[in-house]
């Protein structure tokens, strides 16, 4: 396993000087969250996963959002403005560095946002952006012409594109978005329940090593592209584990929340050669999932499959 797992999360709190420094000389991606869109502990669950973790938070998990940097820059990039992004601005400490404005106005906290579809948790955040919170300015979005459409025409997020406080740059898929030299984002389209916004995978693809981020999905077999065969080209892919399998939510009907279930994925991804199981790092876990537990008898099962459970603070050198 490439990913390196990071302790600079737990050590940032006790010194403030950790993790101050670039660690890496290439681009990587960090994760800052790793759990579906209510987040764990979930809000109202009072079933042992949230109350475990509530008692405990290493147990917790934010919602699932990534960090991309380029340490020779600074340049950094965020992936889902979920409604944890204040505590996850403070996780990006350290990676990058805000550049000053010319104007001397407040920095941007990132070079641009990528948000791949409009369900809560992956882009409401961007609500911190307006004039209640940070008040950025132009500050890229990055995501379909759908989703840009729904950001331009519904409030509240109407008022930050009025105020040039977000600006949405619509992305098509299969054009590689060039952030820098070496560094490029590519969208996949995803099938996915779209109320408000068609939905995106990225493929992040760095001077070494590329990352596929799919939060979500319906199901493997809707999906136009064979995730076994692009399972095969990139060297990590970060993918939707919302749930462990189909029992798992009693009392609620699950083919009205379709996602793949770890253990179907798990069979889809037999066949494949160790290197490229190994590939998979399983995130978007709902509170429910008990994958998301470590050392947990599902988290044991997903690694003895060769895969891995996505921890946060994990780090994926391009
Ligand atoms: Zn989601
Ligand atoms: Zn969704």
């Amino acid at each position: 396993m490439r990913a390196l797992l990071l302790t600079l999360f737990a050590t940032s709190c006790a010194d403030p000087e950790a993790g101050k420094q670039p660690i890496q000389a290439s681009p990587y991606v960090l994760a800052l969250g790793t759990a579906q869109d209510g987040g764990l502990p979930q809000l109202g669950c009072e079933r042992p996963c949230c109350e475990a973790a509530r008692r405990d938070p290493s147990l917790r998990r934010l919602r699932t959002c990534l960090l991309l940097v380029e340490p020779s820059s600074g340049h950094r990039w965020l992936f889902e403005a979920t409604p944890d992004i204040p505590l996850q601005l403070e996780l990006s400490r350290g990676h990058g560095a805000p550049r000053s404005r010319s104007d001397g106005g407040r920095p941007a906290p990132f070079d641009g946002v990528f948000i791949t579809h409009a369900h809560f948790g992956h882009y409401t955040g961007l609500a911190h952006f307006g004039r209640e919170a940070y008040g950025a300015n132009d500050l890229p979005v990055y995501c379909s012409e759908r989703m840009a459409n729904f950001l331009t025409a519904n409030g509240p997020w109407s008022q930050l594109v009025d105020m040039d406080q977000i600006e949405c740059r619509p992305v098509q898929p299969g054009a590689p978005v060039e952030l820098r030299p070496n560094l490029s984002v590519e969208a996949i389209l995803v099938p996915h329940r779209d109320e408000f916004s068609d939905t995106f995978a990225w493929i992040i693809r760095g001077p070494e090593r590329s990352l596929l981020f799919l939060p979500d999905i319906d199901k493997w077999e809707r999906f136009d592209t064979d995730i076994n065969e692009l399972l095969q080209e990139v060297d990590y892919a970060l993918i939707d584990a919302t749930f462990y399998g189909p029992d798992e939510l009693p009392g609620r009907d699950m083919s009205e929340i379709p996602h793949p279930f770890i253990v179907e994925s798990i069979e889809r991804f037999r066949e494949l050669p160790a290197e490229v199981r190994d590939r998979v790092h399983f995130l978007h876990l709902n509170h429910s999932n008990p994958a998301a537990t470590p050392g947990s008898q599902a988290a044991a099962h997903v690694r003895t499959a060769g895969h891995n459970v996505c921890a946060e603070g994990a780090l994926f050198q391009l």
